[in-house]
């Protein structure tokens, strides 16, 4: 067990969660409640007020809430007085154009200022706010924008000609689109953002807002099937904020760098609401990942906290650069990972690489904030997601249609969650019969399946549309993927289920190799008999095929649905998240 507390923590600063079991017991969300505002005149609660407002007239008015690192590497502050003041201003756009609470406004852009300054603006307005993907082609921008009753969508010229034009005559609910590069209105419908900002004032009466009002609308197919639009609500701020000071343990002065897109819920939840609720500054990256951009952005920036990725962390271990030699990362005392399972290899490489190991946390669009993390005080235990959240209620459960009982002893099972967390989910969209479908009375299904070892630690074991049956055992394809993984010549490892008349499926594993080693029956035979060392001969694969890539979301999911489809010649369902690489 790596304990990471003697080489994370420079000895100034003490972490927020100092003692977990402490905090399980005494924890309660009013006490954290405590530390949000409210809205002035005990008018609600509203994300954006606590995210901006009510730091712009305090001591925090002149802090950086906001660096924007440009394509090309010249970067542009907000302070919080600013962000405050640009989304008051975008809020009255939105009140101009007759945008009314619950109404939703998309946005279909890069990581640009415009994007942060809208998606505060419309919480302001009491909106519902839906960040897309820039990548998304014009189909499922359209399902979405048509889904969602998109009243208004903010975006670029170039992704409006290349995506949106071509759909206008099939959204008929889409009344406004707001081009953020535009310095002219075109007709009434397609307007200068730029010049609609400099006709708004400054001042916005945030009008007022139960926390029980909708927020922010996300899309998910997770990694199994159709989009669906999880609704979240403001109340959801709490959480935002009670995770931003556990888990990403936000300290004053700390600079915060979440790599993820707003377009995945990880880039609105911590890319944007979670460090300014917690008054800290937040990076901003337009640009896609880059080994050697993202080391020096951890330098030049002072980055003390990092919240990133496993498909970012596979990527860098892959190559040969040694942070630690080549570049001063001394402010750095925090590093997160959220989105996949984390292996045991990554959070030890972690540990060699930057000195501390690198902190797995697990959760969902549907769970709308941290869930079980591991925490900047607590003994790692590579490979496990941690331990709940205090105020969390996690269990392992066998389920059925019907009923729910929660399994005790350390044996794997469903992964649920007791209902009354701030941040879940209210719903999916236009889909009231398949929210229900994922409770059983006080209990909502996370659909994955983990384990809860004796030190109430928990282990992904996979989703359980992706759990493979063979030869009557039940297998988690992480298993048998951090097995594979540790060989040598492997950089990646995805693992499906393929029928099979003798033994129900067949485990077969997809390898990605490292540079330097090439494809061959030797080097199959050989990571075969690694894995059976390890798992056994009835879980480890019984074939692997080497691919040069792995197909995966843009929030850099494997994406085990459409390798098994492919392999076995059926449709590819849903693929608008694919990482096009
Ligand atoms: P999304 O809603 O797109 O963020 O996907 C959520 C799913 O990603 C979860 O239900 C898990 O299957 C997976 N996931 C997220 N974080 C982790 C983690 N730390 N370990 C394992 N799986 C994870």
């Amino acid at each position: 067990m790596v304990n990471p507390t003697a080489t994370l923590l420079t000895p100034l600063i003490t972490p927020n969660l100092n003692d977990y079991e402490f905090l399980c017991h005494s924890f309660n969300w009013k006490n954290e409640q405590n530390f949000l505002t409210g809205l002035p005149g005990h008018k609600g609660l509203n994300i954006a007020y606590e995210a901006t407002e009510r730091y712009a007239a305090g001591k925090l008015k002149d802090t950086i809430a906001l660096r924007w690192i440009k394509k090309d590497r010249t970067t542009k502050d907000f302070t919080y007085q600013e962000l405050h003041r640009l989304s008051s201003r975008f809020a009255n756009v939105l009140t101009t154009l007759g945008v009314k609470k619950g109404e939703s406004v998309f946005a279909l852009m890069g990581r640009i200022p415009e994007l942060y300054i809208a998606m505060l603006g419309a919480l302001k307005a009491t909106a519902v706010f839906c960040p897309l993907y820039a990548v998304f082609g014009p189909e499922p921008v359209y399902q979405r924008l048509s889904k969602g009753d998109a009243k208004v969508l903010v975006t670029t010229k170039a992704l409006f000609e290349k995506k949106v034009n071509q759909l206008l005559n099939r959204l008929p609910f889409l009344q406004y689109i707001l081009l953020a590069d535009e310095e002219s209105h075109t007709n009434q419908k397609i307007l200068s953002l730029p010049r609609l900002m400099e006709e708004a004032y400054d001042g916005f009466f945030i009008p007022p807002t139960d926390p029980e009002d909708p927020a922010l609308l996300h899309f998910t197919s997770g990694t199994t099937g159709m989009p669906k639009g999880a609704l979240h609500v403001h109340g959801a701020v709490l959480m935002h904020y009670t995770t931003g000071k556990y888990v990403l343990d936000f300290h004053e002065g700390d600079v915060f760098w979440c790599t993820a897109d707003p377009g995945w819920v990880t880039g609105t939840s911590y890319g944007v609401i979670a460090p300014l609720v917690n008054g800290v500054t937040n990076i901003v990256d337009e640009e896609e990942f880059d080994a050697a951009r993202w080391y020096s952005i951890l330098e030049e920036q002072k980055v003390d906290v990092w919240y990133t990725a496993p498909t970012a962390i596979r990527r860098l271990m892959r190559m040969d650069i040694l942070p630690k030699e080549r570049y001063k990362l001394d402010h750095l005392r925090l590093i997160c990972s959220v989105g996949e399972p984390l292996h045991a290899e990554a959070v030890l490489w972690g540990e060699k690489m930057f000195g501390m190991p690198i902190l797995d946390n697990w959760w969902q669009t549907e769970t709308g904030g941290i869930m079980i993390a591991n925490y900047p005080t607590m003994k790692v235990k590579p490979g496990s997601m941690g331990k709940p959240l205090p105020g969390v209620e996690a269990a392992i459960a066998e389920v059925t249609d019907a009923e729910l009982k929660l399994i005790t002893e350390p044996k794997q099972g469903h992964l649920v969650l007791k209902k009354g967390w701030p941040s879940m989910f209210r719903g999916y969209l236009h889909d009231e019969e398949r929210y229900k479908k994922c409770f059983r009375g006080d209990w909502y299904l996370t659909g994955d399946l983990a384990k809860k070892d004796e030190d109430g630690y928990y282990w992904f074991v996979g989703r359980a549309d992706d759990i493979i049956k063979t030869s009557g055992h039940m297998v988690g394809p992480f298993e048998v993927e951090s097995a594979v993984m540790e060989h040598a010549a492997v950089a990646e490892a995805a693992v499906i289920g393929k029928p099979d008349p003798m033994i129900g499926e067949l485990v077969k594993a997809f390898v990605v190799l490292k540079t330097g080693f090439t494809a061959s029956e030797e080097l199959q035979l050989e990571i075969i008999g690694h894995a059976r060392k390890k798992l056994g001969p009835a879980v480890a694969p019984k074939e692997i095929t080497f691919v040069e890539g792995l197909p995966k979301t843009k929030s850099g999911k494997i994406l085990r649905r459409l390798l098994k489809a492919r392999e076995l010649g059926l449709p590819e369902g849903d693929i608008s998240t694919l990482e096009q690489s």
